[in-house]
């Protein structure tokens, strides 16, 4: 691909974003929550695993523990029997009450809603409090997650595309400059949903992909 100004780069960025708003017209965050501090607990037991598993073991772990107070006041061996399925489960329980003792103590039992303090909490860092902030707060908040890395990568989104240790703050705060913040939530989605269905880290379906004719990284 000849040398691409950074104009240049900008507008196909904006073309391909509108690919993928037809692609994924209603985008929405997929851990089931009803609350910001079911949110937060979804979000923290993620790590390594789907959201359609941890989605399979939060009704109940919502229903036995309903707040902060309870989650910190739980017999762990509960906790661990409840989240078994997702692997990991002695360390997320711990991190889970421990969180959850934070909550109680510090926050009224609250979920803060700034960036800032979401960061305090034990265990959290920018992707869940940017995932708490845009899908239960609605404060704009742009999540870079493993899938959000390669897909901006490969498309040659940001500058550092071809670093082999992107800084996910730095990527968080380039894609942002190029996009209005009431866009943030929804183009992390959509770049999340991109990277599940078509933009596969071992094999990308460029076939099928509605931006091959202008990615730069199409096999086709
Ligand atoms: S053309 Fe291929 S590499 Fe580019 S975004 Fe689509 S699937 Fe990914």
């Amino acid at each position: 691909m000849p040398r691409e100004s950074k104009r240049a780069r900008i507008q196909r960025m904006h073309e391909e974003y509108a690919l993928l708003v037809e692609a994924f017209p209603h985008p929405k965050c997929a851990l089931d929550f009803t609350s910001p501090l079911q949110l937060l607990i979804a979000t923290v037991l993620s790590a390594q695993t789907t959201d359609k598993r941890v989605n399979t073991v939060t009704p109940e772990l919502f229903s036995r523990f309903p707040d902060a107070a309870s989650l910190a006041a739980a017999n762990p061996q509960d906790v661990e029997d409840i989240i078994h399925p997702l692997g990991f489960y002695r360390s997320k329980t711990k991190h889970l009450l421990g969180l959850a003792a934070v909550l109680r103590d510090r926050f009224d039992g609250e979920v803060p809603d700034t960036m800032d303090s979401l960061v305090t909490l034990p265990g959290v860092g920018r992707k869940t409090a940017n995932v708490v902030l845009g899908n239960a707060f609605g404060v704009p908040g742009f999540p870079v997650d493993t899938h959000v890395i390669r897909v901006t990568g490969r498309l040659r989104w940001r500058g550092d595309w071809n670093s082999s240790s992107p800084d996910p703050v730095h990527i968080e705060r380039e894609i942002c400059s190029y996009f209005e913040p009431s866009q943030w939530t929804d183009l992390s989605h959509r770049l999340i949903l991109h990277g599940r269905a078509t933009c596969h880290a071992r094999k990308p379906d460029c076939e099928v992909c509605p931006l091959h004719d202008t990615c730069p990284s199409s096999l086709i």
